[in-house]
């Protein structure tokens, strides 16, 4: 089964401890249908600007990427600056230029609109609201954003949230939407909206995944070396969805499996800058990863 992603196709000026990228390739729905790309075939809608590369065009249709839903207006491509400190859990915002984001009117090809899988990636929410509203039945629907988005439309955010099955949200910013400290209050705030399930991405600390009833851990994979954090949670999202919409497993079972398939991605792509990591990846490598991550939480049933 295929996977619809709407989100930002960017150029990143990103500073860590390690380095420094600048005006690299970036966005939530590069990330995630390059991660997606690995398990499911991927539909693109985004905007770009006349300064975007073709050469980044081509890497995503490498990827087997459809971009006909890739669309390129006049004006500058979306650039987010930022910088991570020691602490590479923790974003800091420096500059957000949306440019041709402002223009952008989604209009899905017809070959989008029967799409199983929906990804709402972080993007304007009322562009979010306008792709969901045009894809016919997904089976199901997902969407992440962020704090821009959160201070500045939350109502048109609360509306997204109202409307997807799971939600896939940071730590901070779980915290941020609902004004409760505490994660699992702020989880309940958040699924009392009506979605069924929420994820919270916690960085170095893993996932949590919350239903009314369950919740899921799973660590992040203990890496020695991470260089740039960018991108790590939507290459979490597309490994997630990537994985549920190859097997199209929804069981409680199914999306556990999938959480390890994304903590895998992300642990990938946190291990160099921009999508290098991504570009130079191999199924095998998910493999091995994957069943490192199984021994590394595996551990026996209670006996005393
Ligand atoms: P993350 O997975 O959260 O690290 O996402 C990083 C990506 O989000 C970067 O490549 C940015 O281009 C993109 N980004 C940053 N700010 C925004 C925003 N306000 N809306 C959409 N995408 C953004």
């Amino acid at each position: 089964m295929s996977i619809v992603v709407v989100g930002t196709v960017a150029f990143d000026t990103v500073e860590t401890p390690f380095g420094r990228g600048e005006n690299v390739l970036g966005g939530s729905a590069t990330y995630f249908s390059t991660s997606a790309s690995f398990f499911t075939d991927v539909s693109l809608v985004a905007v770009v600007g006349e300064d975007f590369p073709e050469e980044h065009v081509t890497f995503l249709q490498s990827r087997n990427i459809d971009t006909v839903g890739l669309q390129r207006i006049p004006g500058k491509t979306f650039h987010w600056s930022g910088r991570y400190g020691y602490d590479l859990n923790e974003a800091q915002t420096l500059d957000t230029q949306l440019n041709v984001l402002m223009d952008f009117k989604p209009v899905l090809p017809e070959s989008y609109r029967d799409a199983e899988y929906l990804f709402l990636a972080n993007i304007d929410p009322d562009l979010q609201m306008q792709v969901l509203e045009q894809v016919r039945k997904p089976k199901l629907v997902a969407c992440d954003t962020m704090n821009f988005w959160i201070s500045s439309k939350p109502e048109a955010l609360k509306k997204v949230l109202q409307n997807v099955d799971i939600v896939v949200i940071n730590e901070g910013e779980a915290r941020q939407f609902t004004g409760e400290a505490n994660l699992v209050k702020a989880a309940r705030q958040i699924i009392a909206l009506g979605c069924k399930r929420l994820v919270v991405k916690r960085g170095e600390y893993g996932v949590l995944m919350f239903t009314a009833e369950t919740v899921f851990a799973a660590p992040a994979y203990p890496l020695e070396e991470v260089f740039d954090p960018t991108g790590a949670g939507d290459t979490f999202a597309g490994g997630f969805m990537g994985y549920l919409a190859n097997t199209g497993d929804l069981s409680e079972e199914g999306l556990r499996q999938a959480i390890v398939f994304g903590s895998v991605m992300a642990s990938f792509n946190v291990e160099d800058f921009s999508l290098n990591r991504m570009k130079r990846l191999e199924y095998k490598e998910i493999q091995a990863r994957f069943a490192s991550f199984k021994v590394l939480t595996s551990f026996r049933d209670i006996s005393i």
